[in-house]
C-alpha cells in the first residue's frame, strides 16, 4: 500500500495526524494508496515555512522567476506521459483526456512566462506640478489554493503559476481523491529552481480547509468546487479578512437553434455532454432545442450516438470516456436518473444496467438521455455531474435564452445556430459569464480570464488571464515630488492636482 503524505520545505513528509483517506483506482475499484488527512498543525507548520521561505523569492526580479517557470514546463514535457497514466489512474478519465488536463493547466504556466510584463504598473507624468504618480503590483504573501478531484493537473496550475510567478508563496490543498498529480508538480517545480517552501502541498479535508481559512498568515484562498463548499470558503475568508475567488458548480446549456447544423451539434453535444463521464465543471448536461421540429430531429440523432458511446477503463485510449472518481458519485449519479424518471421525464437511453466486463468492481455508469425535462424536475435544477444529458425542450429562442439567464448557475453556456443575429443577441443578453457561439465548452484560454456567474462564482476576479495577476497582487500607489517645494509649507486642504 503506498501512503501520500505532504510536500513542505522542498520535500515530501510523512503526515503526523493518524489520519488517512483511501484513493482509488476507479477503473478496478481497488484502494491504490492511502493519503494522509493533514491536522491543523500541520497546515500550520507548511504555512509558516513558506512564509519564511516567500520574502526571498519575490526578491528575485521577475525574469528569474518567469525561467522557472520555462525550466518547469520543460520537465512536464519529459515526463507528460506518465504523468497522464497517474493522473488517468486516481482520477478514472482516459489518458488522452489527462494529457488535455495537464496541457490546458500548463497554457496557464506558459502564461505565468510573461510575469516580467504583466507585472508592470502604470505612471503618470507631471499629474500635478513637479508631481508623478506611479503603480506597482506587489505580492500579497502566503495564499493558498484548495482544488477539487475533476482536473488534478489543471486546477492546481491555474493557481499556483500566476501566485507563484506574482512573487507569493503557495499552499496548495487539492482534493484527497487524486492527491498524486499534484504532489509530483509540486517537485518538479522544486527542481525548475523554485526555492524550496515556497510551494508547499498540503493534502487533507475539511480539518486543512478550514485550517487555512482561519491562519493569520495566509493572505488570500482561490477554491474550486462545488458551490455550497465555495460559498462557505467565501463567506469565512470574509469573516477572517482574506482576499477570496471561489468557484462552484454548473448547469451548462447548450441552445440549438432551428438553423443550427445538426450533425455539428450532435457531435457536440455528445462530446461536452458525454466526455470524462460528464465531471466537467463545463460539460454540457443541459440540451435545449428551440421548436418541436428541432428537438424530433435532435433527439433522434443523439440516441444512437448516446447508445454506442465506448465505455472502458480508464487505460483504454480509445475509450470514449472513463469510470467515476468513486463508488460514492456512482450512487449519487444512479439516484438523480432514478429521480429524474420518478419525476416524469423520458428517459430514452438508460445506462443504468451497465457493467464493464472485467472490471465489475469498477465505478462505472452507462450513457443516460432525458427527453422532456421540464424546469422544476430536480435533474434540471442540480448539477449531477455524470454521463447524463437532458434534453429540455423550448417553444421559443426568448424562451432558451431565459433557462440559461434564469438558472442559478452561470458557468457556460453554448448556442449553436448559422444566424449572426441570434448569436450575437445571445451573447449580450444570457446571464452566463462564459459564452460559446458553435463551440460546446467555452473555456476561455490561459490569457483570458475563466470564471462562471451567480452560484458558479463567488467574487470579483476571474481565474488566470490578466485578473489572475490582479487577484495575486495587491496595488501600491506612490505620489511622488521631487524635490523643491516641500519645505514651503504646511498644506491643510486635501491636496488636489488643478
Ligand atoms: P468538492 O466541493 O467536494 O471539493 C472541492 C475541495 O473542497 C476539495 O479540496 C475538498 O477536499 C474540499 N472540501 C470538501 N468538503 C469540504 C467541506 N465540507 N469544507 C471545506 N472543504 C471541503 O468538489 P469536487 O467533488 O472535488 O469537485 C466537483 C465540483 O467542482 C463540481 O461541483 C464542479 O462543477 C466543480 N468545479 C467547478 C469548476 C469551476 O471552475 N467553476 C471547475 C471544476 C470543478
Amino acid at each position: 500500500m503506498r501512503d501520500i503524505g505532504h510536500y513542505i520545505g522542498g520535500k515530501t513528509v510523512s503526515g503526523t495526524s493518524g489520519r488517512t483517506a483511501d484513493v482509488f483506482n476507479p477503473s478496478t475499484g481497488d484502494v491504490q494508496a492511502r493519503v494522509a488527512l493533514a491536522s491543523a498543525d500541520e497546515v500550520r507548520a507548511a504555512v509558516a515555512n513558506a512564509r519564511a521561505a516567500q520574502p526571498e523569492w519575490a526578491a528575485q526580479n521577475p525574469q528569474r522567476r518567469a525561467r522557472v517557470m520555462m525550466k518547469f514546463l520543460q520537465l512536464v514535457q519529459d515526463e507528460f506521459e506518465s504523468l497522464a497514466v497517474l493522473l488517468a489512474s486516481e482520477h478514472g478519465k482516459t489518458v488522452p483526456d489527462a494529457k488535455g488536463d495537464i496541457q490546458r493547466g500548463l497554457e496557464v504556466v506558459e502564461f505565468a512566462c510573461g510575469i516580467p510584463h504583466l507585472l508592470k504598473g502604470e505612471y503618470t507624468e507631471g499629474a500635478g506640478p513637479g508631481i508623478d504618480v506611479y503603480s506597482m503590483r506587489q505580492p500579497l504573501g502566503v495564499v493558498a489554493g484548495i482544488t477539487p478531484f475533476n482536473f488534478p493537473a489543471m486546477i492546481p496550475l491555474w493557481k499556483a503559476a500566476p501566485a507563484l510567478a506574482c512573487g507569493n508563496a503557495f499552499i496548495l490543498k487539492p482534493s484527497e481523491r487524486d492527491p498524486s498529480v499534484p504532489m509530483r508538480l509540486a517537485e518538479l517545480f522544486v527542481e525548475a529552481g523554485l526555492p524550496k517552501g515556497v510551494l508547499n502541498v498540503v493534502n487533507g479535508d475539511k480539518t486543512a480547509v478550514d485550517a487555512i481559512l482561519t491562519d493569520p498568515d495566509i493572505m488570500a484562498v482561490g477554491f474550486v468546487g462545488s458551490s455550497d463548499i465555495a460559498q462557505y470558503i467565501y463567506s469565512e475568508a470574509a469573516r477572517t479578512g482574506k482576499r477570496a475567488q471561489c468557484f462552484g458548480g454548473a448547469k451548462n446549456h447548450a441552445i440549438i437553434m432551428p438553423d443550427a447544423d445538426m450533425d455539428q451539434a450532435v457531435d457536440a453535444l455528445i462530446g461536452a455532454g458525454y466526455g470524462s463521464a460528464g465531471e466537467r465543471c463545463m460539460a454540457i448536461s443541459a440540451a435545449v432545442p428551440v421548436g418541436e421540429k428541432t428537438a424530433d430531429i435532435l433527439v433522434e440523432k443523439l440516441i444512437p450516438r448516446v447508445e454506442s458511446l465506448k465505455i472502458g477503463p480508464s487505460t483504454d485510449s480509445s475509450a470514449d470516456y472513463g469510470p467515476l472518481v468513486t463508488a460514492a458519485a456512482v450512487k449519487r449519479v444512479r439516484s438523480y436518473i432514478d429521480k429524474g424518471v420518478e419525476e416524469g421525464a423520458r428517459l430514452v437511453v438508460d445506462g443504468r444496467g451497465f457493467k464493464m466486463q472485467g472490471y465489475e468492481d469498477g465505478f462505472f455508469i452507462g450513457s443516460c438521455l432525458f427527453d422532456e425535462v421540464t424546469p422544476d424536475m430536480t435533474i434540471y435544477k442540480e448539477e449531477i455531474f455524470g454521463p447524463v444529458l437532458s434534453v429540455v425542450r423550448a417553444k421559443t429562442y426568448e424562451e432558451a435564452l431565459s433557462l440559461a439567464t434564469d438558472h442559478e448557475y452561470g458557468n457556460g453556456v453554448a448556442i449553436f445556430t448559422r444566424d449572426g443575429d441570434a448569436a450575437r443577441d445571445f451573447t449580450t443578453r444570457v446571464n452566463v459569464g462564459m459564452v460559446g457561439v458553435n463551440v460546446p465548452i467555452p473555456v476561455p484560454v490561459a490569457y483570458h480570464t475563466f470564471g462562471g456567474w451567480k452560484r458558479s462564482g463567488f467574487g470579483d476576479l476571474n481565474q488566470h488571464g490578466p485578473d489572475s495577476i490582479r487577484f495575486y497582487t495587491k496595488t501600491k500607489t506612490v505620489t511622488a515630488r521631487w524635490p523643491s517645494g516641500v519645505k514651503e509649507g504646511a498644506e491643510f486642504v486635501i491636496p488636489t492636482m488643478g
